[in-house]
């Protein structure tokens, strides 16, 4: 572990901008971040699989990317196990771990990008499912003083694609570990979202199982979502706008169609994916950035966009759906610095 200066964030971030870290280090275990944190280099930032982060210029500070490994069965109960992941775990990586061990939960957040870290900090969702459906507690390391914390479901503050991380707590802590309470016996499937049920038919399968539905969302996910490998995104750009029921009435006077899902607090979620290509941005390149052809929802590099340049598409969209719908829609991904 050592701090190293001048460092190029390229291959660190999935939107593959190559920004600078003045100051950067690894730490693969609590007592390593404390003694980075001794180093009193301000700001800090923790940095995991770089796939939620838009970094808009060089980063001045300490920028920390957590490598703390290691998955473990915490507890046993009769139908269920908890599991305890370090923070610096590939979240596919746990998915699969936990399929391989017959532990039901995780199937539908499958091929999700970055660390099991950063998994409560937008309390990631997919295909109908929340990380904190399965949460049971996380382990934490305030950067300020070095004290580790445990946190409870409650204390995360999880909501939509939200939690006390990105709003009280921003930039206050680094998760170290999670654990998570999963079923070993009568998993709970969850299908009923999205082209789930579809892709299994399609692969002729009546009676699935955990694994079944963890490889109908990959494929699926494969179809219609660009690989960072291949082309440089952060997955979507926006949140889906969660709106009064009044707002989807007027929308619906020139667009009847308007997809639409409601909310339990009788509020409607419409998605932003669909607003920005009625704006006409789906497929659409400015310089080296651009819309994602097959998901208008997430913005991507073509080679060698600069941050600023992603934000100004960004704001450009933000604008026009501004002006069309009168929506304002809100960045999911966290602008760095
Ligand atoms: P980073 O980008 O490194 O960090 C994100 C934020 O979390 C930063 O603010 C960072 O400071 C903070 N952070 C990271 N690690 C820690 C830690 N240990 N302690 C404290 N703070 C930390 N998200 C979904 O919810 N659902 C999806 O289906 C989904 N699909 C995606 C598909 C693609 C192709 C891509 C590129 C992204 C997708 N995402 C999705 C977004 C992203 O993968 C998730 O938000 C993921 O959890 C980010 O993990 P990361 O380790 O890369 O975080
Ligand atoms: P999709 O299935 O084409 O659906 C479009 C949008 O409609 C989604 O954003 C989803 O909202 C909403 N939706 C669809 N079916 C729904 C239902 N039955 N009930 C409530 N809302 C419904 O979306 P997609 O782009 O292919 O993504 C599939 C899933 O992966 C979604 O859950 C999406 O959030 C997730 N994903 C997330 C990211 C990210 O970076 N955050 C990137 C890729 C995919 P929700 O988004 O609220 O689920």
């Amino acid at each position: 572990m050592q701090i190293i200066e001048n460092v190029h964030l390229k291959p660190y971030n999935t939107f593959g901008l190559d920004a600078q870290a003045t100051h950067y280090a690894e730490a693969a275990s609590i007592a390593e971040l404390q003694t980075l944190l001794h180093a009193g280099i301000q700001p800090t930032r923790i940095l995991g699989g770089g796939s939620n982060v838009l970094i808009l210029q060089d980063l001045p500070g300490l920028t920390i990317r957590n490598t703390m490994r290691g998955i473990e069965i915490a507890r046993r109960f009769k139908n269920r196990v908890w599991i305890k992941a370090g923070a610096g775990e590939n979240w596919h990586g746990l998915v699969l771990w936990t399929l391989a061990n017959n532990l039901g939960g995780l199937e539908n957040l499958s091929l999700i990008p970055g660390t099991v870290g950063a998994a409560p900090v937008q309390n990631i969702g997919a295909y109908g499912v929340e990380l904190k459906d399965c949460f049971v507690s996380l382990e934490a390391v305030e950067l300020k003083t070095g004290k580790i914390q445990h946190f409870s479901k409650k204390d995360c503050q999880f909501g939509y694609r939200d939690s006390v991380f990105k709003g009280a707590l921003k930039g206050q802590y680094c998760i170290a570990s999670v654990t998570l309470s999963l079923t070993s016996a009568n998993h709970r499937l969850q299908l009923g979202y999205g082209d789930i049920r579809r892709q299994l038919e399609m692969s002729g399968i009546q009676n699935p199982e955990i694994t079944d539905v963890s490889r109908a969302v990959i494929s699926i996910r494969s179809s219609k979502l660009p690989d960072p490998a291949t082309i440089g995104n952060a997955g979507s750009f926006f949140k889906n706008p969660e709106l009064d029921a009044a707002v989807l009435d007027r929308i619906r006077q020139t667009h009847p169609n308007a997809p639409h899902f409601p909310l339990p607090d009788g509020r409607v979620k419409i998605p932003a994916g669909w607003l920005i290509e009625q704006c006409g941005w789906k497929g659409r390149r400015v310089g080296q950035t651009g819309c994602y052809d097959k998901q208008a929802l997430v913005l991507v590099n073509h080679g060698n966009a600069q941050g600023a340049e992603v934000w100004a598409l960004a704001r450009a969209i933000i604008e026009s759906v501004q002006a069309r719908f009168a929506v304002r829609l809100e960045p999911e991904v966290n602008l760095w610095p």
